[in-house]
């Protein structure tokens, strides 16, 4: 393990001027299920490293949800960094009516993880295959983000640049994460392929909101994926593609072939190629399929 000096932080003051000192050599540690790992793999290309317990600052706890936004700000759900996978799963709020979050979170490797590791960890971590990211950016979610030099707000979809790295300042936390609710009626997915089906990390995943009207058309629909591109994101040609049209075996087949289209275009042509194509666009049938209500017969 790499040597570093470790401090407890207790307040979002302390923690922002601590930041503030130590740039990217400052590593805030929440579950430190990615970081200790990092560690342990000498990861980090930096002269010294200070890692700081955030785990006790009271700012970046707690799940809020209210009309208007707990805050006032439009922010409707309001979840803080430090809420762990778990803590996510089980919030009845965010089952009711963010359910492919609620998906993400608990598909994240073991119930050791997920007690552990963390929303806003998962999100800094920027890994490409992280669970609860294609969920957040389908919902539209925005981080904020602070320093000593102030607030900003940032569309998730945004903050990811590439695989483990984000648009975040080296003086920067994270500190909330918000995202609206889905309008009136919407229904989700989250599907993840992984390698095995216990502790597997994603290979492709893909997050989809929706909503049938009265004449069983699709409308509002949000379609994100991870792995499937550079960096997880929506894929709005696809969301054009079913808006506005009724579910049938022909739109699903056209929207996976647009899905596929989409993938080549972002990343070229690979060796994973042929394997991703009959995937990906089965993936997004499953995904579509499922968060649309069953037909009564
Ligand atoms: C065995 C195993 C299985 C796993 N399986 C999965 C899986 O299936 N799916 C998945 O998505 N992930 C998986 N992971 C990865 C990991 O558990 C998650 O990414 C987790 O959410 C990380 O959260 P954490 O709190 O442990 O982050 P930490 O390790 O504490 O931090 C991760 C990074 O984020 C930074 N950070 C944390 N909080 C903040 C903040 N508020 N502001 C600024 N920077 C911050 C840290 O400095 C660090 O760089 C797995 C990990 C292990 C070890």
């Amino acid at each position: 393990v790499r040597r570093f000096h470790f401090s407890r932080i207790s307040t979002l003051e302390e923690l922002l001027a601590w930041k503030g000192k130590f740039g990217a050599s400052g590593r805030p540690i929440a579950g430190g299920t990615d970081l200790i790992v990092g560690l342990r793999e000498a990861a980090f290309d930096l002269p010294a490293i200070e890692v700081g317990d955030i785990t006790a600052v009271p700012e970046l706890k707690g799940i809020a949800a209210g009309a208007g936004g707990p805050d006032g700000t439009g922010c409707e759900i309001r979840v803080g960094p430090l809420a762990t996978h778990s803590q996510v799963a089980r919030h009845s709020e965010i089952g009711r009516r963010a359910a492919l979050l609620a998906a993400g979170a608990s598909e994240v490797g073991s119930p050791q993880i997920r007690n552990r590791g963390t929303i806003g960890g998962n999100i800094c971590n920027a890994s490409p295959c992280a669970d609860t990211v294609p969920p957040l950016i389908a919902l539209g979610a925005v981080l904020t983000l602070r320093s000593l030099r102030g607030a900003r707000k940032l569309p998730l979809e945004e903050a990811i640049l590439g695989p483990y790295r984000t648009a975040m300042e080296d003086d920067e936390v994270l500190t909330d994460i918000c995202f609206p609710v889905p309008p009136e009626g919407s229904r989700s997915s989250f599907i993840k392929l992984g390698r095995r089906n216990a502790l597997s990390i994603s290979r492709m995943s893909i997050a989809v909101v929706s909503r049938l009207d009265g004449s069983g058309i699709l409308r509002d629909v949000r379609v994100a994926g991870g792995s499937i591109a550079s960096t997880p994101r929506r894929f709005r040609a696809v969301e054009t593609v079913l808006e506005g049209n009724v579910p049938g075996d022909d739109l699903l087949a056209a929207a996976g072939d647009k899905m596929v289209a989409e993938m080549i275009r972002m990343t070229g042509r690979r060796w994973s190629t042929p394997y991703k194509e009959p995937v990906v666009a089965s993936l997004l049938k499953r995904a579509v399929l499922q968060s649309i209500p069953r037909r009564e017969k």
